[in-house]
């Protein structure tokens, strides 16, 4: 057994879900939305199942979809994009991994942004790469350029961006994008940007991408994710885009991981990127609700809420809660004792020197399930 496998435990998300079914919790750990997601794109893939193929699609994806996922980047983002850019993967989390093995090399260092998704460092380790983390301190979680310069190496090659950043939904700002870009421009380095929260804003501004930055198309790859644009995350569809060799790299990694997915799903995320954008735009004020109704809940209850603008999730800090409780026990005893299942950010960074104070709640619940959480949580704390 490979080392980096061999002492790993569950996934917080996994932990926190069983716990929650254990304990019969409301489950605001985990990201997803108890909405079954957007009908019209149900309704397309129950009809590709009937009417298109179920066969090995192309490898790199269905070509519609790859020419829908340019279509919707130039709509939305303003990005000029061209289909053979595009890898279609099983989710963003495939794409991280397609993306590690294409770049990292045994020794070469990987800079990652802390907190991150779980799943960055351990893909790097397994690539035989050096994981180098670059703390990002609440409330705001912003980059800052000298703490990014002092962890560059001549053996660095890669930094991994999470913008809009899980778990604490804080957006990059124009500057932030500007010093992330001229590192990777001064230090030859390629980007993983990890873009998945991209259309899950509450602020109303469009997404910014560093790919879009000056120099940056060459060396960047994009992650996107129909998971979280829609609201279905069991589909587990999502894509990366370079260009040129990188892109081609990117496919072949991706060929010997999953090869492809499911046709009628991808048909589905084709004809949903397709649609008006006031097709989502229900879903979108419904999360915006929930984030409101959550924020003003919590608070209402004590809560010292983070300020945020993306993403499904927004995070309490116990500390200016007047809470003594580490995150983790206050995430455990949350779940036995009040019944609310949660993330403890701490399980989000790496290396030594995590804030431990912090907890992420999943806000992307009905109103009635997010009102008995505030209601458990209040009489409990
Ligand atoms: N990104 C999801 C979250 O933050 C978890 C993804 C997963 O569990 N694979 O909740």
């Amino acid at each position: 057994i490979h080392p980096v496998y061999a002492a790993m435990e569950r996934t917080v998300f996994d932990r926190m879900s069983a716990l929650a079914r254990e304990h019969g919790a409301i489950n605001l750990g985990q990201g997803f939305p108890d909405a079954p997601g957007p009908e019209p794109v149900l309704e397309a893939a129950a009809r590709a199942l009937r009417e298109k193929s179920n066969q090995y699609p192309p490898g790199a994806g269905l070509p519609e979809l790859s020419e829908a996922v340019c279509g919707y980047y130039a709509r939305r983002q303003g990005l000029a994009l061209s289909p053979e850019q595009v890898t279609v993967t099983s989710g963003a989390t495939e794409a991280i991994a397609a993306a590690v093995l294409a770049l990292v090399q045994p020794g070469d260092e990987v800079i990652l942004f802390q907190p991150a998704y779980d799943a960055y460092a351990p893909m790097v380790r397994r690539a035989g790469g050096v994981p180098v983390s670059v703390m990002l301190q609440p409330p705001h979680f912003r980059y800052d350029a000298d703490a990014l310069e002092r962890a560059i190496t001549p053996r660095t090659r890669v930094l991994m961006v999470n913008d809009p950043l899980n778990p604490a939904g804080t957006v990059a700002g124009d500057a932030e994008l500007a010093a992330l870009a001229q590192a990777c421009l001064r230090h030859d380095l390629i980007a993983i940007c990890d873009e998945v929260w991209e259309d899950v804003r509450f602020d109303g501004r469009p997404h910014r991408s560093l790919m879009a930055l000056e120099g940056m198309a060459e060396r960047s790859v994009k992650i996107g994710s129909a998971g979280k644009i829609f609201g279905i995350t069991g589909w587990k569809i999502g894509w990366m885009i370079a260009q040129g060799e990188l892109a081609t790299a990117l496919s072949r990694a991706h060929q010997f991981l999953t090869y492809a997915s499911a046709p009628p799903l991808q048909w589905a995320v084709a004809e949903g990127l397709a649609m008006p954008d006031a097709m989502l735009a229900g879903q979108r004020a419904e999360w915006a609700a929930s984030h409101t109704r959550l924020k003003a809940g919590l608070e209402g209850a004590g809560f010292t809420v983070l300020p945020n603008a993306a993403t499904w999730f927004l995070c309490v800090d116990l500390a200016a809660s007047g809470i003594a409780l580490t995150d983790r026990q206050f995430s455990e005893r949350a779940v036995t004792d009040a019944g609310v299942a949660t993330v403890p950010v701490s399980a989000l960074y790496e290396s030594e020197g995590q804030p431990e104070h912090i907890v992420r709640f999943c806000f992307t619940k009905p109103d009635g399930v997010l009102d008995e959480a505030v209601a458990r949580l209040g009489k409990w704390r």
